[in-house]
């Protein structure tokens, strides 16, 4: 049920701003790296099994990850040291903190290199719907706390998140990069793509702007938090 919780005295939606994580919000896949420093050679294999359909983005994020002997601060050091923000993001944080504006990143990734890389810059009060993590005894416990309901065996659910904002009034602006973002981009309101996700765009003619960094997100959530609308779509199928 739609809610008028996040519209503002004038009536209108508020924004809300979600990212993915691996080659969005960070320049590289962090996932990818972690496996190709610690994880076993044969996760390209199991890579390849989920490309090909064979298994599900959390089976194969879950077999590759077990296969890690090394512990949790080494692997966030790790990410620390060689992972990087894509440009423009602390400026949309700082956006959306001074005008009370919703801003969260949400991944089918892990909980623990998201946040390492986060805290590095400053920014670990910006929420992470991802999945939960716990080490124990040598071993990586996960929790999917974001699930669509009926479908929990797919994991997190970008779309569920996005639509669990918009059931609260907001109009929700979302970038992402790959296959997984495609439910998101399928319902946000307002989609910046780049990479597998622009051409399933394209496919599907969902409407999205190109993304390369935030920059045109943060004019795009600007624009909309003080006129009430976006700029044209770039990009309509
Ligand atoms: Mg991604």
């Amino acid at each position: 049920m739609k809610t008028t919780g996040a519209n503002s005295a004038s009536g209108r939606p508020q924004p809300a701003v979600l990212t993915d994580f691996d080659d969005t919000a960070a320049v590289q896949n962090v996932a990818e790296m972690l496996l190709n420093r610690f994880g076993d050679p044969d996760w390209i294999d199991v890579r390849q099994r989920f490309r090909d359909g064979h298994i599900n983005l959390k089976e194969y994020q879950e077999i590759t990850f077990r296969n890690i002997q090394t512990d949790r601060a080494t692997m966030q050091s790790y990410v620390k040291e060689h992972a990087s923000l894509r440009p423009f993001f602390g400026e949309l944080w700082g956006f959306c903190q001074a005008n009370g504006i919703p801003m969260a990143v949400v991944s089918q990734g892990l909980d623990f290199y998201i946040k390492a890389l986060l805290e590095r810059d400053g920014y670990n009060r910006v929420p992470v719907y991802a999945v939960d993590t716990e080490f124990r005894g040598g071993e990586i416990i996960y929790h999917y706390n974001h699930t669509s309901p009926g479908k929990e065996s797919q994991g997190n659910s970008k779309g569920f998140v996005v639509k669990s904002f918009q059931e609260r009034g907001y109009h929700v602006f979302f970038a992402g990069d790959g296959h997984s973002d495609l439910e998101a981009a399928r319902v946000a309101d307002v989609t910046f793509a780049h990479r597998t996700l622009a051409k399933f765009c394209d496919d599907e003619s969902i409407p999205y702007h190109p993304f390369e960094d935030f920059k045109g997100m943060l004019l795009a959530v600007r624009n909309f938090s003080n006129n009430g609308h976006g700029p044209n779509v770039d990009h309509q199928a």
